[in-house]
């Protein structure tokens, strides 16, 4: 967004229940010179795209998807102008680095395979090939291009992808189950919601010291981590706003939770082993 000079207006979440970002506290932030919305389907959980397209054609404004947990989540880059995806290696499909674009507008596509190759009005595959042997730049482009390998390990991926989040979702579905005796460990999101398993996000209870949680776990041979910060505290966006945001709900819960393994070849008993160690060093901790 700093990119193209737009300035981002950060809105809370709708809950520590339902971590995704407020479409009502969104439609407040709008005002006439909001020009687009980005949200962003955290954990691989679907927002609720029909009331999200409804709000953006409302006011006229351009409703960008942040794929990035998403990949082969049904009703992703339906509703939206764009949809981005990221294949970096800790997503659900991965081509080590990249990710892809969906569009519905053939300009907007047009425009953006330019842009992805410096501007230039022809490849340089398309000058070997003989289709033309000019070209022009256009626009002020970057390198953005995917390269043939790393294109090659995607397709393997994308076989793989559904079988991959069946099982993250059984895996997802266990720790809910093993969870839902503990009243101390709080999940995020009903056991319904739509979702293709990317993280297994927990909230900790608010007494909790996450840094000797993490460290124990770690003890044990679990690894942990967060996800995230949130963004409007990080030096980059701090700086360079005027005004000190604060939103409640995206601070508290970014202070609480928690993300504990979740990848499709575990097996079951790692999901066992992870929350009985989760909750017994909670014991300890809390007494
Ligand atoms: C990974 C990720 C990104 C960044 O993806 P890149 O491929 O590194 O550009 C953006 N948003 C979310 C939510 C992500 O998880």
């Amino acid at each position: 967004m700093l990119y193209v000079q737009a300035e981002p207006v950060f809105v809370d979440l709708e809950s520590l229940d339902v971590p995704h970002m407020s479409l009502e506290k969104a439609r407040r932030s709008i005002t006439l010179r909001t020009k687009a919305i980005i949200i962003m389907h955290y954990g691989g959980y679907l927002m609720d795209m029909p009331a999200w397209r409804e709000l953006a054609d409302a006011h006229g404004l351009i409703l960008i998807e942040d794929a990035a947990h998403a990949p082969g989540l049904k009703g992703v880059g339906s509703y939206s102008h764009a949809a981005a995806f990221s294949f970096y290696s800790n997503k659900n499909m991965t081509s080590g680095e990249g990710g892809m674009l969906l569009v519905h507008d053939p300009a907007t596509e047009k425009r953006l395979r330019l842009l992805r190759s410096h501007g230039m009005t022809t490849t340089t595959l398309e000058r070997d090939q003989g289709h033309a042997f000019e070209y022009d730049v256009v626009e002020l482009g970057f390198n953005y291009r995917m390269d043939e390998l790393r294109a090659a390990v995607g397709l393997v991926q994308l076989e793989a992808l559904s079988r991959r989040n069946r099982r993250r979702k059984e895996l997802s579905a266990r720790y809910r189950a093993v969870f839902s005796q503990e009243d101390r460990i709080f999940i995020p999101f009903s056991d319904e919601w739509q979702h293709c398993g990317h993280i297994m996000p927990v909230l900790l209870p608010e007494g909790a010291y996450r840094p000797d949680v993490m460290a124990s776990l770690r003890e044990r041979g679990v690894q942990s981590s967060v996800h995230y910060r949130p963004i409007h505290t990080l030096t980059q966006y701090r700086r360079r706003s005027s005004v000190l945001v604060c939103l409640p709900l995206t601070e508290d819960f970014g202070n609480r939770v928690l993300t504990i393994p979740l990848h499709p070849d575990m097996v079951d008993e790692d999901v066992d082993y992870v929350a009985a160690n989760l909750i017994s060093i909670l014991n300890a901790h809390l007494v």
